[in-house]
């Protein structure tokens, strides 16, 4: 059974960013907020409630169906694979991304991608992040 990365229960969120420190560590290998792919800020307002940022997964990815090479392309039960070194760096993922979710690195002109691995679920101390079982449809 796939899993898709999913935000469970946002209202137990603390903002300690393990979640974000989780994913570039894994990913990027790097220790840098701004290179993760889960991004987790403040709604504003008084109350300055928390909102996550994340890949929704999508059966159909339009970032795949945008990208020119192909460096992105559907991954089983939703969201995609990235491989790297096809990516010509043109941006035309982040346009397409429906949840504008992803962004450039400005360090390598290269997109920040949500892979799916879960590192980000794993290390969230409230269980705000979930990787929620899904049909191979993406359904
Ligand atoms: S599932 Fe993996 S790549 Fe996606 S946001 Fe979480 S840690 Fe990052
Ligand atoms: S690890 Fe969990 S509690 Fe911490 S910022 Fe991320 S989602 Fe919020």
């Amino acid at each position: 059974m796939a899993r898709v990365l999913t935000v469970k229960h946002i209202n137990r969120c603390i903002a300690c960013y393990s979640c974000m420190l989780a994913c570039t560590r894994t990913v990027s290998g790097r220790f840098s907020l701004a290179a993760s792919a889960i991004q987790i800020r403040t709604r504003g307002g008084l109350q300055s409630k928390l909102a996550a940022d994340v890949c929704l997964g999508c059966a159909e990815p339009a970032c795949a169906a945008a990208c020119p090479p192909e460096a992105l392309r559907p991954r089983p039960g939703g969201g995609v694979r990235f491989a790297r070194s096809q990516c010509d760096g043109c941006g035309a993922c982040v346009a397409a991304c429906i949840a504008r979710v992803i962004r450039m690195d400005p360090e390598d002109s290269r997109p920040i991608v949500c892979v799916q691995c879960g590192a980000c679920a794993k290390y969230c101390p409230h269980e705000v992040l979930e990787m929620a079982a899904v049909s191979e449809g993406g359904e």
